[in-house]
């Protein structure tokens, strides 16, 4: 029992958004913070934070509560469970009454479990580092793989001595339940004796979201061809492999603010990214990845990058479940690292400059990534290409997101060289199966098939404002409604709200400027038009535009991660904190657009310069010459105003 102003200094301490933030990434919205719901699958946030009422709510699925709710439903754990967890969590101490015989006993055998997992994972650790076994055969082990001892800490690493029951034997003795050690599976029973499941084996504690020890994955250090290398707690009541990641206590701040997930595959592997200081990153322990993993991996990342050792049969028996990870909607890259290195010993071979340039330099897209590796081995086999085809259609139909196949869609339509209405068409057949619908059974209003564009594009040159034309598209398709800035009128002193569409289209149409791309000049047409009668279009309506050339490049634009930021140097921070830092980028992207057009004016007058003084004009060629200085100095300030943010 906790007593009562110990319960009520605990609340006190807990603020509803530190304490959440640990488990899922909220974004702040207002007053309120907003992220994706933990307790049910979504892929749209309905999950509200609000520090002033102190309470969370999901409009999706109901659930409400204080933070001490939330830990009990987050880390199924009883009221006083919570309470303990929290006053750790903000250094208060617990005072509680003596416990009864009686109230030990009614211990539920869960809390029990966790006792002792926690207790084994503190004797593994005093042998690894205190004994003079563990020091000679374990932490030699470490040191000779070349782990640096904060990491060894970090992990709680440990070493499970070679005696057959050192271990079931200690614990025996300090008062553990001889039925709890087999269930949680650190024992095994054989008639009346019990053994060590892990003896001679260095320990990786595998840890819940909230660092408490589930189970361990043991090394063996000896060759010994009767024993696997390597061997995992069994399912427990606390156990269970699907649903844990190794390295998911340790990286899940990280993974929350580099907003990315990397995948490996062993302990170490995690461990050595640690020390290239790569922290983002997981382990599914050599199990292909589940569902409930990838879930746990959504809480915190929308991205995840998975790295392979360059070994081709294990990608390709590995790449069938990725379709896992589409299926949630995230967006998946892949890194295939040098022949024969793994993220271990290739993090170790490189320095970490090189080792995370490396990674950010060598991802690709997953669907792209399939692509390519199935397509160099059906090459020109036309029986293994159509079964591709089938295959790519299946990655590309699972994607929840409408406007993410079309872009999919499009790019396999080039390098598959098959016409995109063929692949609109194989795709939708796909999703309409009925197999197939209740397999992903949370069908959106975008799960409609999808029209494949009736006209096909011609191969469009690209003017020097391709870019910029398209950026300020995007920008009012993806912010048009959202407040750029506000004022106080001189006339009335009324406030005035200025939003991303008014000051693009004031600007643009001040300027008397036009789009050189017939499509953008469409959507800016169409945009300007329900800007000018008070009404916000939303991306909807140019998504589901009845014109396929504007709602292909709408999806386009909207679709993540376009080619078109490259007109942003720190590519990084634009892509992050985009949403935030409107007021910086919207008149930013207005000026290179302006820049742009004042340059390709400027190549036309040259021309016509050197027409006008071939026809002997002088009169037009001063007139030309003066139009061009003036551009020219134009041009002088709005290269000042950039700066260098943008690539010019
Ligand atoms: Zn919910």
């Amino acid at each position: 029992m906790i007593d009562r102003s110990t319960i009520e200094r605990i609340l006190d301490a807990a603020q509803i958004v530190d304490v959440i933030q640990e488990f899922v990434s909220l974004k702040k919205r207002g007053v309120n913070y907003l992220g994706l719901c933990p307790f049910h699958n979504e892929k749209t946030p309905s999950f509200t934070v609000s520090p002033s009422k102190e309470i969370f709510k999901c409009f999706g699925c109901g659930k409400v509560g204080n933070s001490v709710n939330f830990i009990m439903e987050h880390e199924h754990l009883t009221y006083p469970e919570a309470l303990k967890y929290l006053a750790r969590k903000y250094h208060i101490e617990v005072v509680e009454k003596e416990r009864t015989p009686d109230e030990i006993e009614k211990q539920n055998e869960r809390e029990s479990l966790l006792v002792l997992t926690a207790y084994a994972a503190r004797q593994f650790l005093e042998n690894l580092f205190q004994s003079d076994e563990g020091i000679s055969v374990g932490l030699t082990y470490f040191k000779e793989r070349g782990f640096r001892q904060d990491t060894l800490k970090k992990f709680d690493v440990g070493y499970s001595f070679e005696k057959r029951d050192a271990f079931s034997k200690k614990a025996l003795e300090d008062g553990y339940r001889q039925d709890f050690l087999v269930k949680t599976g650190l024992s095994i029973q054989h008639e009346e004796r019990i053994f060590d499941r892990f003896s001679g084996r260095v320990m990786f504690p595998i840890h819940s979201l909230s660092g408490q020890v589930l189970g361990f994955g043991g090394r063996i250090l000896k060759a010994d061809p009767k024993s696997a290398k390597y061997v995992n707690s069994p399912e427990s009541e606390i156990y269970h492999k699907s649903r844990v990641l190794y390295g998911i206590f340790q990286a899940r701040k990280s993974i929350t603010h580099e907003d990315r997930c990397y995948l490996v595959e062993g302990y170490t592997d995690v461990m050595s990214l640690h020390e290239a200081n790569i922290e983002n990153v997981v382990a599914s322990s050599g199990t292909s990845l589940t569902q409930e993993q990838v879930r746990l991996i959504k809480r915190f990342t929308q991205n995840i990058t998975i790295l392979y050792d360059g070994d081709p049969a294990g990608i390709k028996a590995s790449i069938r479940g990725i379709d896992l990870v589409l299926e949630e909607g995230m967006n998946v890259k892949i890194v295939l690292l040098p022949v024969n290195e793994d993220p271990d010993s290739y993090s170790r071979k490189v320095s970490n400059e090189e080792f995370i340039r490396y990674l950010r330099d060598n991802e690709t897209d997953f669907i792209r990534f399939k692509t390519q590796l199935l397509l160099s081995e059906a090459r020109n086999d036309p029986v293994r290409k159509a079964n591709l085809i089938r295959d790519i259609v299946k990655s590309i139909a699972v994607i929840p997101e409408a406007i993410n196949r079309t872009v999919y869609i499009k790019e396999c339509s080039i390098v598959l060289e098959i016409a995109e209405p063929v692949l609109y068409h194989e795709v939708n057949k796909l999703r309409q199966q009925k197999s197939f619908q209740d397999r992903n059974k949370y069908p959106g209003p975008e799960d409609l098939p999808l029209q494949p564009p009736a006209v096909i594009k011609p191969v469009q040159h690209k003017t020097l404002s391709y870019y910029s034309e398209k950026e300020i598209i995007r920008l009012l398709l993806k912010f048009g409604s959202e407040e750029l800035e506000r004022h106080i009128r001189s006339e009335d002193g009324k406030e005035e709200l200025m939003t991303v569409s008014d000051y693009i289209v004031r600007e643009i149409t001040s300027d008397d400027l036009s789009f050189n791309d017939s499509i953008c000049e469409k959507i800016f047409a169409d945009y300007k038009f329900h800007v000018e009668h008070g009404l916000f279009p939303g991306d909807k309506h140019f998504v589901k535009h009845e014109d396929p050339e504007i709602s292909s490049m709408s999806a386009d634009l909207l679709a993540e991660s376009h080619e078109l930021s490259r007109i942003w140097k720190d590519k990084q921070t634009f892509v992050e904190t985009e949403d935030m830092k409107l007021r910086d980028i919207v008149p930013d992207v207005v000026l290179k657009f302006k820049s742009d057009k004042i340059k390709m004016r400027l190549d036309e007058i040259m021309i016509q310069i050197k027409e006008a003084d071939k026809a002997g004009d002088t009169e037009r060629v001063l007139a030309l010459q003066k139009r061009d200085q003036n551009l020219k100095a134009a041009l002088m300030m709005i290269s000042k105003k950039l700066g260098n943010r943008i690539l010019l």
